[in-house]
């Protein structure tokens, strides 16, 4: 476990990550088991009394102190992500920063959003003073995903720790490196409370031994298959699970849109970080009359992206093998079906014979344990049942579907199992936001992809398949927190209804005067 002292017993098996770029090596890390987790959530337990009982200005100054840390350490940190996941240099850095706006905001909101507030009495209980305050649950275990593994983390590990929390992190296999770095980086800028996150590594099975393990909550983030198996698990102990899953989301080009604002924001929702993002765009839907024009200029853009192994690169490799295979499946059964590829694929608009698998996807691998380079694939008419309109693809590629309205897109963003995040083109913006609200969606941009997640005040998180509970903004803070509600009683009331020796009669009088008022009311 990283930032213990405690000797967890005999040294533990260890697994290696190897760079998706190139394959090497990049470090070597233990695979925790069930007893090293239990170590580090009771380490965690010790910690969270005294992180709990601190004034919310010295929590707040804190991770202040961590944030400031992370900023003069944002080259290291972009360096590791990018190492990890084999992103260019730029985005990570830009998921630093992300992550910098997000602490920044939970550490000098948590207060105001969960101190005690005062409620109204109400007519049976004027004589009462009624406060309602949001306490920490103690220790939450957070188990992350590999394609943000900085961002999405702390999306919950950020969050958790502001509102008065401890926190166990299990980080991908594919990216542990990036979550024992963030926690050495706490405890340099924080010292003097050991133990308020620390770091359990390994795969499946360290994530079902945390969540097992008795922490107050697990927020997970990932697929909502292993979310169907975490939420198995904390049935049995009725440990409260808030679940970050999937997206297939989609995008709305209308009539009236700038087409070339909204197929830059499209290739950039779909292909940066190689498709890999769980909000990224996968549909889009654009009506009929401007659908040609609309996909000759996201093609254009699209096959201008520099792919591979090269300076400079506008996306890196799949960071994991598997999800290579995903990609080519989702396109060759699209095709199969009757798709047409008008960029990548079998690169033939002909739809009569299916694509060999070896060729849907233009791929090449530069190492034996590295992911691979796909480069962009664009698709049209691409039948709604097919893998690549229902299923997560999480690659660079991108369906774009003509329709007759806005009314008929919206009717297919809406038909699908998952409902995370959505976009939608619209000259008009109070149209767009008209769109917007018929969408389900936990988040929706209007004129570009992903505005949400550079706003940390914007709660973030999905229903169906793509989980449920909330990240991020004042519902994030209170997803880490348990209201507790006080009454104080101030005089004693004119009529007691919680006393047996109040005579009837005064009973009788009380609940004339309510049947009276609440028919009038
Ligand atoms: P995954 O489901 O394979 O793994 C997620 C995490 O769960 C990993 O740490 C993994 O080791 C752990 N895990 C695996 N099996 C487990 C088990 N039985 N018990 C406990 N833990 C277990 O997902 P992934 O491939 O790492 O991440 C990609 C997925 O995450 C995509 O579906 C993506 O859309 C989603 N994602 C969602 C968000 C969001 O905020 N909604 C953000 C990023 C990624």
């Amino acid at each position: 476990m990283t930032g213990t002292d405690e000797d967890a017993g005999p040294r533990p098996a260890t697994f290696t990550v190897h760079s998706p770029a190139g394959g090497d090596p990049l470090g070597e890390h233990p695979v925790h088991g069930p007893q090293d987790v239990a170590l580090a959530v009771e380490r965690a337990r010790t910690a969270a009394a005294g992180w709990a009982a601190l004034s919310a200005a010295h929590r707040r100054d804190h991770l202040l102190r961590w944030k400031r840390k992370l900023a003069s350490s944002l080259d290291a940190v972009a360096q590791a992500i990018a190492a990890e996941t084999g992103k260019p240099r730029g985005d990570a850095v830009l998921e630093v920063i992300l992550t910098l706006e997000h602490l920044d905001w939970a550490a000098r909101n948590a207060d105001r959003v969960l101190r005690g507030r005062r409620v109204r009495g109400g007519l049976l209980a004027v004589n009462q003073r009624a406060t309602v305050a949001h306490r920490p649950l103690g220790v939450i275990g957070v188990i992350g995903p590999w394609n943000y593994p900085l961002y999405t983390p702390m999306g919950s590990i950020g969050y958790a720790l502001a509102a008065g929390n401890t926190v166990v992190f299990k980080p991908s296999e594919h990216t542990p490196g990036t979550g024992v770095l963030l926690a050495e980086l706490l405890a340099s800028a924080v010292p003097e409370h050991a133990g308020l996150l620390t770091i359990v590594t390994g795969a499946a099975a360290t994530g079902e031994a945390l969540a097992r393990s008795g922490v107050d909550k697990v927020a997970f983030t990932g697929s909502p298959g292993t979310a169907r198996k975490v939420m198995a698990v904390c049935a049995r102990s009725l440990t409260p699970l808030l679940a970050e899953c999937g997206g297939k989301d989609a995008t709305i080009v209308t009539v009236d849109a700038d087409l070339d604002a909204a197929a830059d924001a499209v290739v950039w929702g779909a292909m940066s970080n190689a498709g890999q993002t769980c909000a990224g765009v996968e549909r889009v839907y654009c009506v009929r009359e401007v659908h040609a024009l609309f996909c000759r200029k996201v093609v254009e853009r699209a096959e201008a992206l520099r792919v591979g192994p090269v300076p400079d690169a506008d996306y890196g490799p799949m960071t994991t093998p598997a999800q290579t295979a995903v990609v080519r499946r989702h396109v060759d059964q699209a095709l199969a079906a009757g798709a047409r590829a008008l960029l990548g694929g079998t690169a033939s608009t002909s739809n009569s014979a299916p694509a060999p698998a070896s060729t849907s996807v233009s791929v090449s691998t530069s190492g034996p344990a590295s992911g691979a380079y796909v480069t962009p694939v664009v698709l049209v008419d691409v039948p709604e049942e097919s893998a690549a309109m229902t299923e997560e693809t999480f690659g660079p590629v991108v369906a774009i579907n003509a329709v007759a309205s806005t009314d008929e897109a919206v009717q297919r963003a809406n038909a699908s199992p998952y409902a995370l995040a959505a976009s939608v083109f619209c000259h008009d913006r109070r149209a767009g936001a008209a769109i917007a609200a018929r969408l389900r969606a936990g988040a929706v941009s209007v004129n570009s992809v992903l505005g949400f997640a550079a706003v940390p005040a914007l709660p973030f998180g999905g229903s169906g398949e793509s989980g449920f509970g909330r990240i991020h903004g004042a519902d994030g803070l209170r997803a880490f927190t348990a209201p507790q509600s006080v009454t104080v009683q101030r005089f004693a009331p004119p009529v007691d209804l919680t006393s047996f020796r109040t005579p009837s009669a005064a009973r009788a009088r009380a609940v004339a005067v309510a049947r009276w008022l609440h028919h009038r009311r």
